[in-house]
């Protein structure tokens, strides 16, 4: 049985809490896109972690972590990441890491970055983790694959060929020191030997897995809006944020994923540039980032403060819909417990009509929010742990936003702990 879990909107919606609280009873869980540029906060009994290229999973000693062959496998800092959670008295996970996914090289983020100082003004307000010019770099056919480590004439000559291109942009384009093919050779090798122990079939291993009737999660990084193809382009991240890429980046049949469980936020938040509707400002925004979270709203690969609005139920329906939701987790509800009136995004007017459908980003940009309010509920409801036990605003407010969605609200989670949830 897979099931996936995935963010219907801008990511930051909680994916990794839900998947540590899911991996109890799972097997295998996996990786499948995006890198290290975006971290899941977890906090379990081990402590508080920020994860950024391991899957939530890690915690368990019966669980298998994987890195798909879709992931952007940056090997010295899935290395540190596993001693770093080693030396914080997790046991030491069992990880395996495709033999397809693609190597992110130490250029690729040389390129993020001097290509976001070229760019100033116009940004894309990335991580600089590399993960553009890597993506670029796999449809280019000029990445190295995990598996072309181990090949050593095959590297050379493709390591020749990487430094030809990237070093004509590096002399005239960025006014830079050039790429030397001996240091690169040098550095594979090294990845090579780091990276051995773990490299597998993974798509065969997932396989056996599924015939064997293992329980297996998919874990997505980011949300449906920062999808290349369905998100807010160009302000997207650079592989798809969506279910359905699960089973490529996995290696899986598209029909083994049963349930896609797509996490909502209570409210938005939101990092890195783009049209935003809901989006609020000054006091009332700072307030909300204050409380927001686990201890605020501010990235955890960047600690840059997130931009913050309220819950947008025109972007959170198409984001649950080009997911495929089966399910919705609604996350940091407890958070909203200060306010007495509570704004939601109920449509987007465009040149004068309104709309609840979520348009093109051409389109987007003109979009003005349309509002309604609800009342609070105003206290706190972290430990409750049954949903009649909720008050009757914060029920309605679910409820609310459940209508609005089209889809089942499954799960509430109430704080940022393993066991904060109400099941409904
Ligand atoms: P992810 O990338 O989707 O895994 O999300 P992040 O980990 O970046 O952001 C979620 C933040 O909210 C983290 O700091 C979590 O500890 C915290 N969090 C998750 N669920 C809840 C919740 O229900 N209530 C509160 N207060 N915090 C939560």
């Amino acid at each position: 049985m897979v099931r996936a879990i995935v963010g219907a909107n801008w990511g930051d919606e909680g994916k990794g809490k839900i998947t540590d609280m899911l991996a109890k009873e799972s097997d295998i869980i996996v990786r499948f896109q995006g890198g290290s540029n975006a971290g899941h906060t977890i906090i379990n009994n081990y402590g508080k972690f920020a994860l950024h290229l391991l899957p939530s999973g890690v915690f368990y000693d019966h669980t298998t972590s994987i890195i798909g062959n879709g992931v952007a496998l940056n090997i010295p800092y899935l290395i540190n990441e596993i001693d770093s959670i080693v030396e914080r008295g997790v046991p030491k996970p069992h990880i395996l890491v495709s033999d397809r996914a693609q190597i992110l090289m130490p250029y690729h983020v040389l390129f993020d970055t001097y290509e976001e100082a070229r760019l100033a003004g116009k940004s894309f307000g990335s991580t600089k983790s590399g993960i553009a010019p890597f993506y670029s770099d796999k449809y280019a056919k000029i990445g190295i694959q995990v598996s072309e480590l181990f090949d050593e004439a095959v590297l050379k000559e493709k390591i020749e060929g990487i430094c030809e291109t990237k070093n004509v942009l590096l002399e005239h384009l960025y006014h830079k020191p050039l790429l030397d093919p001996a240091e690169l050779f040098e550095t594979c090798c090294q990845y090579r030997d780091m990276i051995e122990p773990y490299v597998c079939d993974v798509s065969a291993y997932l396989y056996d897995g599924i015939r064997a009737g293992k329980t297996i999660l998919l874990e997505g990084q980011l949300g449906s809006l920062k999808d290349p193809d369905h998100g807010i382009y160009p302000m997207v991240t650079s592989s798809s944020t969506l279910a359905a890429y699960g089973a490529i980046g996995a290696g899986i049949p598209p029909y083994e994923i049963k349930d896609i469980i797509t996490v909502v936020k209570a409210y938005s938040s939101a990092v890195g540039a783009g049209a935003f509707v809901s989006e609020i400002f000054g006091e009332e925004a700072d307030e909300l980032r204050r409380r927001g979270g686990d201890g605020g709203e501010f990235g955890a690969t960047t600690g840059r403060p997130r931009r913050m609005g309220w819950f947008d139920a025109v972007a959170t329906r198409y984001g649950c819909r080009i997911q495929g939701a089966t399910e919705v987790a609604f996350t940091v509800l407890d958070v909203l417990g200060y306010l007495k009136e509570i704004p939601v995004c109920i449509g987007y007017e465009i040149d004068g009509e309104v709309t609840k459908d979520f348009p093109a980003t051409i389109k987007l940009e003109k979009a003005k929010p349309v509002l309604t309010t609800l009342p609070g509920w105003n206290c706190d409801i972290r430990g409750i742990k049954k949903y009649e036990d909720l008050p009757e605003n914060c029920k309605n407010y679910i409820e609310f936003v459940e209508k609005e969605i089209g889809v089942r609200i499954s799960m509430v989670s109430n704080g940022p702990g393993r066991d904060d949830i109400i099941m409904r």
